[in-house]
């Protein structure tokens, strides 16, 4: 078995904001030596089985340095004495806050791709989503002066937001000139937070917001190359997340963690305690796996594929499905002709297309 990328959960945090869906604890509570121990316990189980050829490791979370920059480090440390990562992505998850330590840590260390949890810069906005942490400006000046590849998340369509306001976090993010940019539309899960603020959902339109951001990002040279993501050039673009929406296999460590090998998906233990008896039992501390069937396959790559600017790959398909995907849905695709690009090799959606995403893409599945 062959392995390109890699998944690390830490889900820890100083603070639990209301919206976010991880799965993440509190991050006072336990022992972060022995956490990433354990870590790297996990990963030596996996270290006989796999072929590595890294291509990403993405350490993501909750927010991985609350356990420490040091800790970070000893991980890292791990995969330099193992592997060859000269072109490895290594990505971090980080929130807009931190001290000089943290700068340093980030400017000195292997990781080469920083990914930095904005959301908005509105206060309002931030209090509904329920989250707790602030963006600092004196931080982020000093992060876009590391020269890396740095990304910025931000989230349109919260309750209350308008168009003026997506003006200013796009302009307070622009002057820090990032790479990268990902733009998410806020999805109401069925949770607490979202039945408390179901009421209140008085937003502007969301395919208007939505057009609005990829032309405003357009017109200052970000070229959408995924459904919410963004970026100066094309290679800035994030591997671990392009190889994820190609559907390719990978190896998720840690709490929490989902990961794909050998066609079997599985997630591990969400509760601390269990994840750490396995591991002192020399196990695998995964708590639920199944196969990734025929209908699962193929429903998942169309979905991941078509959220692509360049779309999903027809002979590609083919090759994995055994039939030509335009063939099979002649009236679907006469049905959402102005939705879609199609070539000899590719189909893609246009920015009506994205708009309508899930719609279109369900139908498509079998
Ligand atoms: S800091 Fe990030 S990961 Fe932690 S609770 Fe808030 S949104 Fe979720």
């Amino acid at each position: 078995m062959s392995i390109k990328n890699i998944y690390i959960h830490i889900p820890f945090c100083a603070n639990l904001c209301d919206y976010c869906d991880f799965f993440k604890l509190r991050s006072k509570i336990i022992n972060h030596n022995i956490f990433i121990e354990n870590i790297i316990k996990e990963l030596l189980m996996y270290k006989q089985k796999i072929n590595y050829n890294l291509e990403s490791i993405y350490i993501g979370g909750g927010t991985p340095l609350s356990i420490g920059a040091k800790n970070i480090e000893k991980l890292l440390s791990y995969f330099t004495n193992n592997y060859n990562l000269l072109n490895t992505e290594i990505t971090i998850e980080i929130n807009p806050v931190g001290n000089d330590e943290i700068i340093n840590f980030l400017k000195f260390s292997k990781i080469n791709r920083i990914s930095t949890g904005i959301q908005s810069f509105n206060p309002k906005l931030l209090e509904t989503l329920g989250r707790k942490i602030i963006p600092d400006n004196k931080f982020l000046l000093k992060l876009s002066k590391i020269k890396k590849n740095i990304n910025y998340d931000l989230i349109f369509f919260i309750p209350g937001q308008n168009i003026k306001m997506i003006n200013n976090d796009i302009t307070k993010i622009l002057k820090y000139n990032p790479k990268h940019l990902s733009y998410y539309s806020l999805t109401l899960k069925n949770n607490l937070f979202s039945k408390h603020i179901e009421n209140k959902y008085t937003s502007e339109n969301h395919d208007n917001m939505f057009k609005h951001i990829i032309n405003y990002l357009n017109n200052n040279n970000y070229k959408q190359y995924e459904i919410s993501s963004f970026s100066q050039k094309e290679k800035y673009n994030s591997i671990h997340n392009s190889n994820y929406w190609s559907g390719n296999n990978y190896l998720g460590i840690g709490p929490g963690a989902w990961g794909t090998l050998n066609n079997i998906r599985y997630s591990n233990y969400k509760n601390l305690k269990k994840y750490y008896s396995k591991i002192k039992l020399k196990k695998t501390p995964i708590s639920f796996s199944e196969k990734i069937t025929f209908k699962k396959k193929h429903n998942e790559y169309v979905f991941l594929n078509l959220r692509k600017n360049k779309g999903l790959n027809l002979i590609e398909f083919k090759n994995i499905f055994g039939y030509n995907l335009i063939d099979k849905n002649r009236n679907l695709i006469l049905k959402y002709k102005k939705y879609f690009l199609i070539t000899n090799k590719y189909i893609n959606l246009n920015i009506l297309g994205m708009l309508k995403y899930n719609t279109i893409v369900s139908e498509f599945f079998i």
